[in-house]
């Protein structure tokens, strides 16, 4: 930290902002979380000077034997957490994972179909700008409108109509538990692989609170850093030997160079992590949390997406406040309350004002906040909310009576201390 500060002054003021900005707020972004100090020791280090294109004992460089350690303890630890037989540790992000189960099992032209973005799907599971929706034919399903919930009549209609190679479940702001062996029936039906995303709840799948993928999945993608809490990162999984084989071709050498050796370490660390008993409790207290807020904020006169969670991520709805997305999260980043604008199924607003917003329990739970912290962050930010329903813009006195309560409560569970 000193030589940064010494030699790149500017870089260290940004970071050391962000450390303070990451102390001081609450952080509800479903997708993110704070990884242990190991894992930020692994990611530092200097493990990123290494070039190790290929798999571990079988390298097209040398000096690879302590990586291959590295990334051989990193597969046996997924595979471990995950009950399966093969991992593919290196996709540099959750898109690239997508990127490379789709080369290993579809090609440009064939349909594919996931659940679309304005329904909580992916950018990557066929939405229109993505590279997912150019270069497939991809067709999109939603939700039903009385439930929000995945509409698996129109689900199977629709692979009936456009035999789809690859159905996708998973999602970015689904709160519910995609029904893996229905998902899979209407795969068989139509002769198409499953492949489940569970990026956002992999952790909670890990932890043993969420149902797993497999053995419904033909292939399991995920990222590494949200409910999992490792470093920023990708990850396929499968148990099926032929698609492993695809699957690790499709990375390295047809979509990556050299893998990131450094985050494999630290994915290793992570999983080390997430096999520990501690993380069993982890993940139930993330659900609880998620559960409580839900319930909070539903008595205090929102809409849950739903009507609650069975995960860490609750989408709330504010029409019943007259607020938008855009003015619900400008008014609750400025009370020290971090979240994001998200869109309602069947939203009216466009997708930058949206008529929601995407909370998440994972980076508050990690640090210590239980049942009854959740309970007054609920209360903070309806009165935030009810602030802005009254003033619009113009809410600085909640605000700032609420921005004084976060900071408050935030000291009383320091983060990194050690930095
Ligand atoms: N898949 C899902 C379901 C996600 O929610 C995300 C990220 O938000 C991704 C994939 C992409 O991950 P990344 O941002 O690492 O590319």
């Amino acid at each position: 930290d000193s030589v940064l500060k010494r030699d790149d002054p500017e870089i260290y003021a940004a970071m050391t902002g962000e450390l303070g900005r990451q102390r001081d707020e609450i952080e509800l972004i479903a997708s993110e979380n704070i990884v242990s100090p190991a894992v930020l020791a692994a990611q530092g280090s200097v493990l990123t000077n290494k070039y190790a294109e290929g798999y571990p004992g079988r390298r097209y460089y040398g000096g690879c034997e302590q990586v291959d350690i590295a990334e051989r303890l990193a597969i046996d630890r997924a595979k471990a957490l995950f009950g399966c037989d093969f991992a593919n540790v290196q996709p540099h992000s959750g898109s690239q994972a997508n990127q490379g189960a789709f080369m290993a099992l579809v090609r440009p032209g064939d349909t594919v179909m996931g659940l679309s973005l304005a329904a909580g799907g992916h950018l990557t599971h066929g939405a229109a700008p993505n590279q997912s929706g150019k270069w497939f034919d991809a067709v999109q399903y939603g939700v039903r409108r009385e439930d929000s919930l995945v509409d698996f009549d129109a689900l199977s209609d629709l692979a009936e109509q456009h035999r789809p190679k690859l159905i996708i479940a998973g999602g970015s702001a689904y709160p519910r538990i995609f029904d893996f062996a229905r998902f899979r029936e209407i795969a068989d039906n139509v002769g198409a692989y499953l492949m489940v995303d569970m990026a956002h709840f992999a952790g909670l799948v890990a932890g043993g609170v969420h149902p797993s993928p497999f053995p419904h999945a033909h292939i399991v993608t995920t990222t590494t850093h949200k409910t999992l809490r490792g470093p920023r990162g990708g990850m396929i999984l499968t148990n099926d030997e032929a698609i492993a084989k695809k699957v690790n071709s499709a990375i390295f050498p047809g979509l990556q160079g050299g893998p990131l050796m450094h985050v494999v370490a630290a994915k290793a660390v992570a999983f080390g992590e997430a096999l520990q008993p501690s993380f069993r409790a982890y993940a139930q207290s993330v659900k609880d949390n998620a559960e409580l807020l839900a319930s909070v904020l539903l008595d205090a006169g929102l809409d849950i997406v739903s009507g609650g969670t069975d995960t860490h991520v609750v989408l709330v709805d504010l029409r019943p406040k007259g607020l938008t997305g855009k003015l619900a999260e400008e008014t609750l980043g400025r009370a020290n309350i971090t979240c994001n604008k998200n869109g309602v199924p069947f939203d009216p607003e466009k997708p930058t004002i949206t008529s929601g917003i995407r909370l998440g329990s994972p980076a508050a739970t990690t640090r210590g906040f239980g049942k009854a912290e959740f309970a007054q962050v609920g209360n903070l930010i309806a009165e935030v909310l009810d602030g802005a329903s009254r003033h619009g813009e113009e809410n600085g006195a909640a605000e700032a009576s609420v921005r004084e309560k976060v900071k408050a409560l935030c000291q009383r569970f320091p983060i990194y201390p050690e930095l």
